[in-house]
């Protein structure tokens, strides 16, 4: 069921403290913690507690929780003393995505390179 933790789900194992995470921020409804591989100085996931397998179907489904990536991702940039970030978020294999629940990279803490967009 959408929503519910799933038995093969990464985050949810680092939701329920079954995988150990380096966990910068927490409210009820998130968790922030850091990249296991960064990609710049400051790289934290914020991810919501609740399974969904992508930002699009968690914001459908739980609108408020949404958001609150996008506010709990700026606290995580203040509390890093970063003004400049990137937020990021893949959706689907061909656009790198490897962890099928929600989640919302920080990114930040050096002069980014542009990209794509
Ligand atoms: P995606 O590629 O799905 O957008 O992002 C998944 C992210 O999760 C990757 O940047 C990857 O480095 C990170 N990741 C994968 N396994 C772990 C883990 O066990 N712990 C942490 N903290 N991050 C992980
Ligand atoms: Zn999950």
């Amino acid at each position: 069921m959408a929503g519910e933790p799933q038995p093969d789900c990464l985050f949810c194992k680092i939701v329920a403290g079954e995988i150990p995470a380096t966990v910068v921020r927490r409210t009820e409804d998130t968790i922030a913690f850091r990249d296991i591989h960064p990609q710049a100085p400051t790289h934290v996931l914020v991810i919501p507690r609740v399974h969904h397998p992508n930002a699009a179907a968690l914001a459908a489904a739980e609108p408020a929780v949404a958001a609150e990536l996008l506010t709990e991702a700026g606290e995580v940039a203040a509390a890093e003393g970063i003004t400049d970030y990137r937020l990021i978020f893949n959706t689907g294999a061909g656009a790198g995505q490897t962890v099928f629940h929600a989640h919302v990279h920080l990114l930040g803490g050096e002069p980014l390179r542009e990209g794509l967009v």
